[in-house]
């Protein structure tokens, strides 16, 4: 299903791309060899890590930001690129808002180029419930500060003429928008190296150094830095990562897929959330389709360990979430073997997490959007993927120092949504790191809640 594609250097020259790779993705040119030293790590670099990082960096600290693989491919370059705060769960509002005008001021700041655009996100309905639904939402979010429109029937379906058909309503948030996975992560370690930082990629993470009760270095499988403060944002690995420091963090990933088809000649909405599916405009003119929220659950020791308090997010999901296969036991990023710290580890042996796209997913999720998008029948399918969502059991991230671990910020379980949000969440991290006030209240991320027991609020994907 993936043909061979092209990725582009740094310097702009082309280069056939690894099968590995859904759809090109900006390859930087860094070496592998981190330094001796340096006033914060990061591990892992997906949009998480690199908007931590180059945060970290503007502050004046040295940072080196380390990669098993590329910048970018996992999760970070599998998504549907969309940054909303439409329906978002009250928790994370405040870093979905903060968040549209970081990717703004990101851009503006640093001349690099993430693709980001307010194209207004469109929701569309029949079910009288989930227009309610959107309407009460709206209310809550009035007092946020978010704009958001509902749309009558006749606005629903003007807006929604694509279709060639009639809505009973929806909603349109203009100030909402995307960003381009295919760019975004390597722009913004691109400007973390114009700020002085450093980037390691093909270099994995393998585990930590403690001194006097606290965090004294990470250690990579090429060497030791020294270092007072590392962050984990590791996404679908960061778990059996911290099952190595004795720290429990409950996360299941879901293995979720997408469908990109070729350019068409008739413009096709930006982004546009059908009932039942999903599609959005690529900057390049693909579009990508996808179910939101389905997936599939591959069994894995690390699954069967934290089940019990994944029930709540199951059952409120079990229309979309369906039993997966041994993929999960072939990647071996949910592994519950203690890994030696001088050996290579199951990080070194998948480099790229690329699970297989699950196939009744794919065609489920182009019927449908053909069904939305008559239009969408012309168009050829150039490939499908598939990637792991790192999932809590309350569908919200973790972000906060591990107290197990002092100097340790766990960063990781964005479930389904952290891609929006990165350069929120980068900042919020940064600002913990250096000690700043925080710019949002960071209490809704505390870590320490899985301690006890994460059985409140599951949020909407
Ligand atoms: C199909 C799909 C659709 C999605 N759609 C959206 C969307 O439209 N909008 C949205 O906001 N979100 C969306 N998401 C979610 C979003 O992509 C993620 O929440 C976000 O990318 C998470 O970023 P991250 O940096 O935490 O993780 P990742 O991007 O997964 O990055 C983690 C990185 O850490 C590296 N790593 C792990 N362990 C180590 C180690 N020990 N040493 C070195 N490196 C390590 C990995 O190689 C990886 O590159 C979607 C996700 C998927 C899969």
């Amino acid at each position: 299903m993936n043909p061979p594609l092209t990725m582009h250097r740094a310097q702009g020259a082309a280069t056939t791309m690894p099968p590995t790779l859904p759809q090109p993705l900006r390859l930087l040119e860094t070496s592998p060899t981190p330094p001796a030293s340096a006033d914060v790590v990061v591990i892992g670099g997906g949009i998480i890590g690199v908007f931590t990082a180059y945060y970290l960096a503007k502050r004046g600290l040295s940072v080196a930001l380390i990669e098993k693989g590329r910048i970018g491919a996992e999760q970070s370059s599998r998504n549907w690129g969309w940054c909303r705060q439409q329906n978002r769960d009250a928790r994370e509002l405040p870093m979905a808002t903060r968040s549209l005008e970081l990717w703004d001021q990101f851009a503006a700041d640093s001349g690099e180029d993430t693709g980001f655009k307010r194209c207004g996100l469109l929701y569309l309905s029949d079910d009288e419930a989930q227009i309610a639904g959107w309407a009460k939402w709206r209310e809550f979010a009035i007092t946020a500060g978010v704009t958001t429109h509902m749309l009558s029937g006749s606005e629903a379906s003007e807006r929604g003429r694509a279709t060639g058909r009639a809505w009973k309503g929806g909603v349109f948030s203009p100030s909402d928008g995307t960003a381009d996975p295919a760019k975004a992560a390597p722009a913004v370690a691109a400007a973390l190296i114009k700020l002085g930082g450093t980037v390691h990629q093909n270099c994995a993470a393998r585990g930590i150094e403690m001194e006097g009760g606290r965090l004294s270095g990470v250690v990579t499988e090429a060497g030791t830095i020294k270092t007072r403060a590392a962050v984990l944002a590791g996404g679908a690995w960061a778990s059996s990562f911290c099952n190595q420091l004795d720290v429990r963090f409950p996360l299941a990933t879901i293995r979720q897929s997408i469908v990109r088809v070729a350019p068409l000649a008739q413009q096709l909405p930006a982004a546009l959330a059908g009932p039942n599916v999903a599609v959005t405009r690529r900057p390049d003119g693909h579009y990508v389709l996808a179910i939101s929220g389905r997936g599939r659950a591959d069994p894995t020791p690390q699954l069967l360990r934290f089940a019990p308090q994944f029930i709540p997010m199951f059952a409120k999901r079990w229309r979309n979430v369906f039993p997966g296969g041994l993929e999960g036991m072939r990647w071996g990023h949910e592994t519950r073997a203690r890994w030696k710290l001088d050996a290579p580890t199951p990080m070194e042996r998948a480099r790229i997490l690329n699970p297989t796209p699950d196939p009744a997913g794919v065609r489920e999720t182009h019927r449908r959007a053909i069904k939305l998008l008559p239009a969408l029948r012309e168009a050829r399918i150039a490939n499908t993927w598939a990637g792991y969502i790192d999932s809590t059991p309350d569908g919200v991230p973790g972000i906060g120092e591990l107290p197990q671990v002092p100097g340790l910020i766990l960063a990781a379980g964005f479930s389904g949504h952290g891609f929006g949000i990165g350069p929120g969440a980068g900042h919020l991290i940064a600002d913990i790191v250096s000690g700043a006030t925080p710019i949002f209240d960071p209490k809704p991320f505390d870590p320490a809640r899985f301690n006890a027991s994460a059985w409140g609020k599951v949020a909407d994907f």
